[in-house]
Order: C-alpha cells, then sequence, then structure tokens
C-alpha cells in the first residue's frame, strides 16, 4: 500500500493521541491517513494509567482487547513525601475498575492496531518534515520515508491535520506556537531493573515474583537529594521494574559531571533514596535502558488554526506527578475527533468548532497545571480558570484531586480550588503508615 495524495485527515504520529482520534473520526466514515515515523511495537515512557482511561477505551471500543492483553492491575499508590508514608485506592473514590501499569510499546501497538481495524491506513517508518495551511480546511503535509535524506519531499493534501507527534511536536515548533514551561524547569532521568521489590496495598513489601498474585502499587517520594521540587516513581511491570526521577534543571551539569555522568548520578541516587533502595536491593540494573529528557513540560500558544488541531503532547504536557499524561492525550484526541468532524460536515463554523476545542482543552490543561504546580501562587486568572473547571467535576473527583494533591504537597491552592463538600472526610480516603513492613 502506497501513502495516498488525498484524504479528508492526516494524523502525525501513532502513539495513544494519534490512534485514537484516527480511530473515531475513521468510525465516522472519514478517510484518515496516520504516518508514524517508527515501527510499532516501539519504546515510549508514561507507564502508570489512572482509571480513568478506561472511559476512552470504551468509546472507542477497544476495552477487549486491553483487557485482553493482561497488563498489571496496580492497587493504588504508596505517597512518600517529606518522609511521610501514606496509601491511596481509586477504589475509595468510586472507580470499579483497575489503574494499570502498561508495557508502552503493547499499550501503543493495541491502539494503533485498533486504528487500522476502524480503516485507518497506517503507515510507519514515514517522517512528516513539515506543514502547509492553504486555507480552513485545506491543508498539505510533506513526508520522507524514515531514512532517506535528499532534497525531494512527498505531499499529501488533506482538509485538517491532526499532529500527535508527542514531544517533538512538529506543528508547533514549525509555527512558532511552541513555549517551554517556565514553571516547570525540570529533566527526567529514568530506566529499568529486573526482580525489584514492590509495595502491596497492606503496607507489605513484596518480592518481584508475587507480582502474579499480589497487586503493586505506584511508589512515588520526594527526595532531599534531588532539592525540594525533586521526586522519584517506581512502577513495576510484567517483566521489569520502570524507576525515574524529576530533577530540576540546575543539577545537569553537576549531574554530568560525576563518574558515568548522568546515568552514574541516576544510578548512585536510586541507591540513595531511602525506602527505593531497599525496593531496589534485590534487583538487577538493566544497562542499555536509561533515558534523560530536559524540559518536557511545555504548552502551545495556540492549539488549533487553518487546518489544524494539535492534540496530546504535542499539544501540551507538564509534569508526570499524577500519572495523568495518558488520560489527557487521550481526552484531547477525543474532543479533537468530535470537533474535526463537526468542521468537516459544517465547515461555516469551523471558527466556532475550533475556538470551543482551544477553550475546552485549554481548561483541562490548567486544571493539570494547578495540580501539580509547585509555585502557584498569586496568578489569578489561571487560579480563576481551574476553580471554574475542577467545581465542574463530580465531587468523588474534586476529592480525589485534593487527596493526590494534599498527598504530594504539590498545588498550594487546592483546597480553594474545591468543592467545601469534597474536602468532608478526606482523612478516610488515605491512610498513614508507620513504615514499610518488609
Ligand atoms: C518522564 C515522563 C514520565 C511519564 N510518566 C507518565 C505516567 O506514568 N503516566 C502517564 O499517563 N503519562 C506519563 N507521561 C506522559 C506520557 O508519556 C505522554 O503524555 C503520552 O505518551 C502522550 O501520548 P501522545 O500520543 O501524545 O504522544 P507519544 O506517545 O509520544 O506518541 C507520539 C508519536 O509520534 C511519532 N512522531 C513524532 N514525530 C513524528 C513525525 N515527524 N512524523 C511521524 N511520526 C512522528 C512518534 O514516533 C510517536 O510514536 C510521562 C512523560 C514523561 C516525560
Amino acid at each position: 500500500m502506497e501513502v495516498p495524495t488525498q484524504c479528508d485527515v492526516v494524523v502525525i504520529g501513532g502513539g495513544p493521541a494519534g490512534s485514537l482520534c484516527g480511530s473515531l473520526l475513521a468510525e465516522e466514515g472519514f478517510d484518515v491517513v496516520l504516518l508514524e515515523k517508527a515501527v510499532h511495537p516501539r519504546y515510549q515512557v508514561g507507564e502508570s494509567l489512572i482509571p480513568h482511561f478506561w472511559k476512552f477505551c470504551d468509546l472507542a471500543g477497544l476495552t477487549p482487547e486491553i483487557e485482553a492483553e493482561g497488563f498489571l492491575e496496580k492497587a493504588g499508590g504508596t505517597i512518600v513525601w517529606n518522609g511521610e508514608i501514606n496509601q491511596m485506592a481509586f477504589k475509595d473514590f468510586g472507580y470499579e475498575r483497575p489503574a494499570l501499569h502498561v508495557e508502552r510499546d503493547r499499550f501503543d501497538l493495541i491502539l494503533l492496531n485498533h486504528a487500522r481495524k476502524r480503516g485507518v491506513r497506517v503507515f510507519e517508518e514515514v517522517a512528516v518534515t513539515r506543514f502547509e495551511s492553504h486555507g480552513d480546511a485545506d491543508a498539505s503535509v510533506f513526508w520522507r520515508p524514515v531514512g532517506e535524506s535528499g532534497e525531494g519531499e512527498n505531499e499529501l493534501r488533506c482538509r485538517y491535520t491532526v499532529d500527535a507527534s508527542g514531544q517533538d511536536a512538529l506543528l508547533a515548533r514549525q509555527l512558532g506556537l511552541h513555549r517551554t514551561d517556565p514553571d516547570f524547569r525540570f529533566m527526567s532521568m529514568w530506566g529499568y531493573y529486573e526482580g525489584s521489590s514492590f509495595v502491596a496495598l497492606d503496607g507489605k513489601v513484596h518480592p518481584a515474583e508475587m507480582l502474579t498474585s499480589i497487586a503493586p502499587t505506584t511508589f512515588v517520594s520526594s527526595t532531599e537529594l534531588l532539592g525540594r521540587w525533586g521526586w522519584v516513581w517506581q512502577i513495576p511491570l510484567r517483566e521489569t521494574t520502570s524507576v525515574g526521577m524529576i530533577v530540576p534543571m540546575d543539577r545537569l551539569k553537576a549531574a554530568k559531571a560525576e563518574p558515568g555522568g548522568a546515568e552514574g548520578f541516576f544510578r548512585r541516587i536510586c541507591s540513595e533514596v531511602p525506602l527505593l533502595q531497599d525496593l531496589l536491593a534485590p534487583a538487577r540494573y538493566e544497562e542499555g535502558g536509561f533515558h534523560l529528557l530536559r524540559n518536557y513540560s511545555h504548552s502551545s500558544t495556540a492549539v488549533a488554526g487553518p487546518g489544524f488541531f494539535l492534540i496530546g503532547d504535542a499539544a501540551a504536557f507538564v509534569d508526570p506527578v499524577l500519572s495523568a499524561g495518558v488520560t489527557v492525550s487521550l481526552y484531547s484526541a477525543w474532543l479533537c475527533a468530535w470537533t474535526v468532524g463537526r468542521c468537516l460536515r459544517s465547515p461555516e463554523r469551523v471558527a466556532s468548532h475550533q475556538d470551543f476545542y482551544t477553550q475546552r482543552l485549554v481548561e483541562r490543561v490548567t486544571v493539570y497545571r494547578s495540580l501539580v504546580l509547585p509555585a502557584y501562587e498569586g496568578r489569578k486568572q489561571m487560579a480563576d480558570d481551574a476553580r471554574r473547571t475542577i467545581r465542574r467535576e463530580p465531587l468523588t473527583e474534586q476529592a480525589l484531586m485534593a487527596v493526590a494533591t494534599a498527598l504530594t504537597d504539590r498545588s498550594v491552592d487546592i483546597d480553594a480550588f474545591v468543592d467545601p463538600t469534597a474536602r468532608h472526610d478526606l482523612s478516610s480516603r488515605f491512610r498513614t503508615l508507620e513504615g514499610l513492613e518488609f
């Protein structure tokens, strides 16, 4: 099959956002072409999913495929913050379906294959090089087979282009819309350990072999070793454990100067953070799995415009502390598919459809920022927007936001954002432990 020269919608990137948006549009009968520069299954970070993602799987009809994969179900979170240990479970907030720890190569492949089944024409090893708008519903995407250099580019004409290129943020960068977030000057380092112990919801530490019978929690811990905003994660997966850290950017120079460079720094911190060091004591570090990503927090000054929409990380990303990245990406993909469908059916109302998309997505990102922002004080407009949106959420969802942020001590304003009724009896929704039981 050859990449065509024309279609209704081009989707750039086959991560969760691109695949879901493509599936939903193809289901509505539109001719969708998805161009992906990698070959799936391909590696991706972001393995801890909150249960909210299920509603998008339901909408796209892909829940049975996700369930059949047998990803690890997680029981909740173990949060060690400023020395205090707390545990929480999603079921205490009314969620009946489990949160998951997923190998993203497998998860993303399921979504991409689902898009194929729904009629999306998927082309891998095809890199989009640039975008050109010819007006409201008329655009071109230029592409090249991966590995082919030279001047020649191929043109694919479409009515709308949806950029789901993740952190590459292809369109936002090309159109000058991309902004690094000044409030989140962080980098992330992560790697994988085989045979790590894990924490269950009973506060006990279990050996890796027990993962088949006892549900793990996602373990996160703040650490003075990385300064005020630094924290680490430990996410048990079926065959390995993802371990990572969020590090203020000003540590980069010192980290690189350590023996073994940034990777040496990463391994040293893993062996020194209290409790994490104990969980990793029986584990073997997997060589070749180290990653470093700088300034991953960004936003776009516009998320829709003549002939284009931005979704997922290609539109904005904040901070992984609440494990909401994939869910927010799926939300934007669903919202975008809905909006593009309306733009294609009633072109005379494109401007108002795009305004609606922008307003809803910006609101969602503002909430997300407000829940994880280290220094939020004093920004009234942002606070007002966050409060208005948060108060439209169900009370249990607001309670979850209040607990999640209180336990990580990130959002100083959260108490003012959530409805007072949602704050009632919060202490029954998490428990404080004296220590972990080894
Ligand atoms: C350190 C870190 C930890 C995280 N942890 C979590 C977590 O625990 N839980 C969570 O929910 N989220 C987490 N996230 C966020 C999560 O990884 C992202 O939100 C999610 O992957 C975004 O999905 P996406 O579809 O927008 O982009 P991606 O998954 O990045 O997919 C983008 C796709 O576009 C393709 N592409 C890029 N450029 C081009 C091009 N020019 N042409 C063609 N194709 C292209 C790429 O190959 C890729 O397949 C984390 C993020 C970071 C940085």
